[in-house]
């Protein structure tokens, strides 16, 4: 794995003070207020953090998931209330999976499995159909579009247990919603959702 030299909030040539960041870019970063104990994230989707999100899933520089997860680790670390006992991504469309070639959420909860000695499951959390991008949808359709969208296999792995759910970016919370809604129907105890961004 090839770390690059330069700030990937700025583009600048700089050193690297934390995670991808240099000082300035750091200085920058919002903490996303946490308003939901179960729908978390680690910083507001702006300046540094929008542009080294966009370099993670449109430019595709894979090596930021194992830097995204040292970040939800951390995070972890100063939030010792947040119990879990397995780690899930937020499943990606199929046809958008393929496009992309990678699943992004995936990659940070194994690093993250890694990380905290937890076992991480790409396998349980599916989705039953392909709806469609949540983007310039308004938040009601946003609902309404991911409504009975993700499935639980093998539910035995997850019964009475807390599990934490980790995506890229939260924007209304409809996926999240759906997502704890889907997980606690099918027997979680507790679950977390943690997202590098909030919208
Ligand atoms: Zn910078």
């Amino acid at each position: 794995m090839v770390f690059p030299e330069r700030c990937i909030g700025c583009g600048r040539n700089t050193s690297i003070e934390k995670y991808c960041f240099c000082r300035d870019c750091l200085a920058h970063i919002i903490p996303a207020p946490q308003s939901n104990r179960y729908i978390l994230s680690l910083a507001i989707y702006d300046g540094p953090v929008q542009k080294a999100i966009h370099a993670f899933k449109y430019e595709r520089k894979k090596w930021l998931a194992k830097i995204f997860a040292r970040w939800m680790s951390d995070f972890l670390s100063v939030h010792p209330e947040i119990e879990f006992d397995i780690i899930l991504p937020v499943p990606l469309h199929l046809v958008r999976e393929f496009h992309r070639s990678f699943n992004q959420s995936w990659m940070m909860a194994y690093h993250l499995g890694k990380l905290k000695k937890k076992p991480a499951r790409p396998d349980i959390l599916t989705k039953t159909r392909n709806n469609r991008s949540q983007t310039g949808l308004t938040s009601n359709e946003r609902r309404q579009n991911v409504r009975d969208v993700y499935r639980v296999k093998r539910p035995r792995l997850i019964e009475n247990s807390k599990v934490l759910v980790i995506d890229d970016v939260c924007t209304t919370g409809a996926t999240a919603e759906e997502v704890y809604r889907t997980l606690k129907n099918a027997g979680a105890k507790k679950v977390y959702i943690l997202t590098i961004a909030k919208a």
